[in-house]
């Protein structure tokens, strides 16, 4: 039997277009005659009670914003066989028999110990990083690849007038595709990537003295969150080099801001399909996009998927920055 009443929330890391997801979980919910609640500061609102009843209006005007209107946290206390036990009870008291968690892999490993604890539950994945296996996109990626690639047009505006090189570290924590994509949307000279060991001399030093030899006095390198060490890289180039270099973390900004269509457009299919799930009465799944297509797995299933790094786009991003 499908679920008749479900509750929302979003968890972990905020990214734009959580609250797109948010819109479609509602009205699709109350569309589908359910009772919808959406749940304040991710785990924290089911441990505390602090949920409260959704109509049509209450999700109105939040889709075009960045971060998320339920807002969010990280949960110690959810991420305790006692905190899931709790949280199922408040579940149990308030009659919802499904719900929506908009989040990473943590958020996902507490939905799927939540289902566990009787309460079906459904993830959507909602993070900048991209750095969920199972899915070939998450809420907030499109966003943070144009803001990035924003940034780093301003950054060569000034790394030009000065003829000097920009070491720019963008997020993504252990996955490297914000890097790569943003590193070929600027014409980076070179990019560095977790999944790809890096040699200093080879992949920064020759290229920029290859670089030099064509008559190249700017450079860019685009460093991945998960590679590091980007204000040493920096100093290093410009004491091997001579030339004046500079480092920049993006950082937080990548995370902020109105959310592209795409991720409105995504993350309004996902949220709707996530409700579809629970009203045919399933749970412990999460939501995904396969070429342009939305999909779901079983959650544990994905979580164990080992990702996979784009490796010819690597290449073609080698290729084209000189
Ligand atoms: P994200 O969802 O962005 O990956 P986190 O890893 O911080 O973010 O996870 C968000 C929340 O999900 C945590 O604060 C915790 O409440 C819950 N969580 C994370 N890992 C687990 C786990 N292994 N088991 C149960 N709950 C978890």
């Amino acid at each position: 039997m499908g679920a008749k009443t479900i509750a929302v929330l979003t968890s972990g890391g905020d990214a734009p277009g959580m609250n797109a997801a948010v819109r479609a979980v509602v009205r699709s919910g109350l569309s589908f005659g359910m009772k919808v609640y959406g749940v304040m500061r991710g785990y924290n609102g089911l441990l505390n009670g602090d949920l409260k009843e959704m109509n049509m209006r209450s999700v109105s005007d939040i889709m075009q914003h960045g971060g998320t209107a339920l807002f969010t946290a990280r949960s110690p206390e959810f991420n305790t066989p006692e905190g899931v036990q709790k949280a199922a009870n408040m579940c149990r008291e308030k009659g919802i028999d499904g719900v929506v968690v908009i989040g990473g892999d943590g958020s996902f490993r507490g939905a799927r110990d939540l289902t566990g604890a009787g309460i079906p539950c459904i993830g959507v994945p909602g993070t900048i990083d991209n750095d969920i296996a199972c899915t070939d996109y998450t809420i907030g990626y499109d966003t943070a690849l144009n803001t990035a690639m924003e940034m780093i047009d301003r950054i060569r505006d000034t790394t030009e007038s000065h003829d000097r090189c920009s070491v720019v570290e963008v997020m993504g924590r252990r996955c490297g595709d914000i890097a790569l994509n943003t590193g070929v949307a600027v014409g980076a000279l070179t990019t560095l990537v977790p999944e790809i060991p890096y040699d200093f001399q080879k992949d920064v030093l020759d290229r920029i003295r290859l670089a030099q030899s064509t008559g190249k006095r700017h450079y860019i390198i685009v460093v991945a969150e998960g590679v590091g060490h980007t204000q040493e890289l920096a100093e290093r180039i410009q004491k091997e080099t001579g030339i004046e270099s500079r480092a920049t973390i993006l950082g937080h900004v990548q995370r902020g801001g109105a959310p592209t269509l795409r991720d409105r457009v995504v993350a309004s299919r996902m949220g709707y399909h996530a409700v579809e799930l629970l009203q045919n009465g399933l749970g412990n799944r999460v939501v995904a996009m396969k070429g342009e297509q939305i999909v779901d797995f079983d959650i544990t299933e994905a979580l164990d998927m080992p990702r996979t790094f784009d490796e010819k786009m690597y290449r073609v991003s080698a290729i084209l920055s000189i």
